[in-house]
């Protein structure tokens, strides 16, 4: 038997909580890359998910740490700022702090008002219209994200009134959770629709597609596989690709943007500009977005540096807690194979 490969584990802090978590721990696998020089790949399925979750998730690990990302048709990928569920004020501020064109406006928090997100949606379309510089600029892209928190009929009134306060919306991204009431509200309203969560493992995109329930897919390269893998997918399934993070370091960050560089079409911002919820990274030059870009890095993408793996290395029991699940998600892909 061939030993494990060992991990390297860090725990990142976040600047705010999101998703629960304050700490988020990322393992990097290594891997002969291109030209034999070793190369790193991220996996950082996050810690409540089961090995067969996670093997896909270290799928696209191994594909980075050995350079094999398809060609990259672009140098630098268009990235969105994301708006929180926050006053209109602070909306305001953080549209201008992050110089994107495009802005995601999360919508539907629970214990809000509809006029709470119009107010939100207000303040973002006059952020984007009077930054510094955006005169002689394309118009400002407003997007809004429900995280499935609407029911049809709430999705269709309040996409109406959002439209209009955005002075017309680029999409709305999960209005509702499931992939019947998602078609259910695209067949009712003319904003296009993105589907999000409704796609996380390989087979939902296509659920999506014979639904007739987007006419937008979001697509994250951990959880459908790898980069090549969500290639194929955007192939298959015709529809125009939003690459998004799963709260990655800069390493796995860079495997979404080789996705971003290699797709044929990228007609829209990605939801890749994450890095700034991470209060430290591994990498010398984080990926954040400069003038709303970020720029692609050849494979196998940033390494990181060993100071910052030591400096910010999980304590040993995380660690073999890592290695654990690592031999549990290599004996699920075993046993798919036998
Ligand atoms: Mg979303």
């Amino acid at each position: 038997m061939t030993p494990l490969p060992r991990l390297q584990v860090v725990a990142l802090p976040l600047t705010t909580r999101f998703r629960g978590i304050t700490v988020r721990e990322v393992a990097f696998v290594e891997g002969a890359g291109p030209d034999g020089a070793p190369g790193r790949g991220e996996w950082s399925p996050f810690v409540e998910y089961d090995a067969a979750t996670a093997e896909p998730w270290l799928r696209c690990a191994e594909e980075a740490a050995a350079g094999a990302w398809p060609t990259a048709l672009r140098d630098s990928v268009p990235v969105n700022v994301t708006v929180p569920a926050c006053s209109p004020e602070e909306a305001h501020r953080i549209t201008v702090a992050g110089g994107c064109r495009t802005a995601k406006v999360k919508v539907a928090e629970r214990g809000q008002t509809l006029a709470d997100d119009v107010a939100r949606v207000e303040a973002v379309r006059d952020a984007l219209d009077t930054a510094p510089g955006a005169a002689g600029l394309e118009r400002g892209r407003v997007r809004v994200d429900a995280n499935g928190g609407w029911s049809v009929d709430e999705a269709v009134r309040a996409i109406a009134l959002l439209d209009r306060a955005a002075g017309g919306l680029e999409y709305v991204e999960q209005p509702c959770a499931t992939v019947e009431e998602l078609a259910a509200v695209r067949r009712r309203v003319d904003v296009p629709v993105a589907a999000d969560e409704s796609i996380r493992r390989a087979a939902d995109p296509y659920r999506v597609r014979d639904l007739e329930a987007a006419d937008i897919a979001v697509l994250k390269v951990q959880p459908l596989g790898g980069v090549a893998a969500c290639l194929r997918i955007a192939a298959d399934i015709g529809l125009p690709v939003v690459v998004s993070s799963a709260l990655e370091s800069s390493v796995g960050i860079a495997a979404g943007l080789a996705l971003a560089a290699a797709l044929p079409e990228l007609p829209h911002a990605c939801g890749l500009a994450t890095v700034q919820l991470l209060a430290a990274d591994v990498v010398a030059d984080p990926l954040l977005p400069v003038d709303g870009v970020l720029p692609v890095l050849p494979a196998p993408g940033p390494r990181p540096l060993p100071e910052l793996l030591e400096r910010y290395a999980a304590a040993p029991d995380r660690v073999a807690w890592w290695q654990e699940r690592l031999a549990a998600t290599l004996a699920v892909r075993q046993d798919r194979r036998s």
